[in-house]
């Protein structure tokens, strides 16, 4: 890299620079979004897959400290080492998507050599002999010695391929050191699809979409395991520890009633939208205790037979969940969905019944998936929009997000002040 290379990535990073300090002053879902898609790795790519930035350790070090630095702010979380790590991988490893120069700096690199090299032969190899890009032995020879034996990738010109193995190798090591089981249930959770579908939203108000500065905060400390509040004693009277995960089980969690309300709501609409009319707590198929399910569709949905479905969120992380959260990720869902099948056994064959089962940090049971994956591709077919099952599963996510912030909040003893106890904008 030459000394014009340099003083163009300085200059990157003084724009990245000006930026962030703009971030700040608007809402902390839209400057999350602006971040992952429009700042840093997005806006390096090209940098990133024509140069051997992975050479040089202490611009990717600048980089990743203002990285660190701008997420911090905006999201007013205070970063440890093992969160930092977590937070910058992708989403779907558990991560908030913001990636590291440095952890995409060598597959990006590797990828673009990769793809350029038919171009290199036609051009060189006629005159010159076969010509490999430069420092593309090297990249590969680093790549090989941080991923031990996994075999290259299948598709070299992939850049996730050459990424994967790498942030695979983050995310175990995360788990294999993970602190407790409280820690390793927090790390199998977050890895499921589901439990980041909220990070994918659009930050949109018209929709619905856009999470409050609080909720979003409080979420990605619940995700992460940062600290949230000041220890405090609940309204129930048990001790509340800084990262807040009484709230999410405590028998007065004030957060329970309005998710239950509006994961039923999300449901309830997403019917509509498919010209299925349903409604909530139907009368006429309650169960042997007169409690009734949470929804019913008007018109048969499947085999001439109405759906209905009863809806409920366990909490991962309760002491009572955690032998099987910690193990497989999901398990306290599952289990909750088959206590609902057993309490509704006895509404007979007239009706179809699918529980819907979610957990605090973001899994579905598998009934919940199967209940998606239908009403998924009956509203990709009723809109026409390949992402309309995808928009429904994030209203999900973010009504289990909104719920969990009230929980956290709902801690909090009359009288005391929100601010001197958790740690919000
Ligand atoms: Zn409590």
């Amino acid at each position: 890299m030459n000394s014009l290379d340099f003083e163009y990535v300085n200059d990157k990073i003084q724009n990245f620079s000006s930026v962030s300090e703009r971030l700040l002053k608007i809402n902390v879902h839209t400057a999350y979004s602006i971040i992952r898609h429009c700042l840093f790795v997005p806006k390096f790519t090209y940098v990133l897959r024509c140069s051997h930035l992975w050479k040089h350790p202490s611009l990717l070090l600048k980089l990743d400290s203002l990285i660190e630095d701008t997420l911090s702010s905006v999201l007013n979380i205070r970063f440890e080492e093992r969160s930092w790590t977590q937070a910058t991988l992708p989403i779907r490893h558990g991560g908030l998507g913001i990636r590291k120069i440095s952890s995409v700096s060598l597959p990006a690199f590797l990828s673009s050599v990769h793809s350029a090299q038919n171009l290199i032969d036609s051009i060189l190899t006629p005159s010159l002999g076969a010509i490999e890009a430069a420092h593309c032995t090297e990249a590969r020879n680093v790549w090989s010695l941080t991923c031990g034996n996994t075999d290259p990738p299948s598709n070299p010109c992939s850049q996730r391929q050459w990424d994967e193995p790498l942030c695979r190798l983050v995310r175990n090591s995360l788990v294999d050191t993970s602190t407790g089981t409280a820690d390793r249930a927090r790390l199998l959770a977050t890895a499921e699809w589901e439990s980041g579908l909220w990070l994918q939203a659009l930050p949109s108000p018209s929709i619905g979409t856009l999470i409050d500065n609080s909720t979003f905060r409080l979420a990605a400390c619940l995700r992460l395991e940062t600290i949230t509040n000041v220890p405090h004693r609940c309204r129930c009277g048990a001790m509340v520890d800084s990262y807040g995960h009484h709230g999410l089980s405590c028998g007065r969690s004030a957060g329970r009633i309005p998710r239950h309300a509006s994961i039923n709501d999300v449901i309830r609409r997403a019917f509509v939208s498919v010209k299925v009319p349903a409604i909530l707590e139907p009368v006429g198929s309650a169960r042997d205790d007169g409690k009734r399910p949470d929804g019913m569709t008007l018109v048969p949905w499947k085999l001439g037979r109405p759906l209905v479905w009863d809806a409920t969120c366990v909490d991962t992380l309760a002491p009572s969940h955690l032998p099987g959260t910690s193990s497989c990720a999901g398990r306290a869902a599952s289990a909750a969905e088959d206590l609902k099948r057993r309490k509704y056994a006895t509404l007979g064959s007239s009706y179809i019944f699918e529980a819907f089962g979610v957990e605090t940090l973001g899994p579905w049971g598998p009934s919940a998936r199967r209940l998606y994956k239908y009403l998924g591709s009956r509203l990709i077919d009723a809109t026409g929009d390949q992402r309309a099952g995808q928009y429904f599963a994030q209203r999900i996510s973010i009504a289990i997000q909104r719920g969990n912030a009230a929980s956290l909040l709902g801690t909090l003893t009359i009288g005391s002040d929100l601010g001197d106890v958790f740690y919000l904008l």
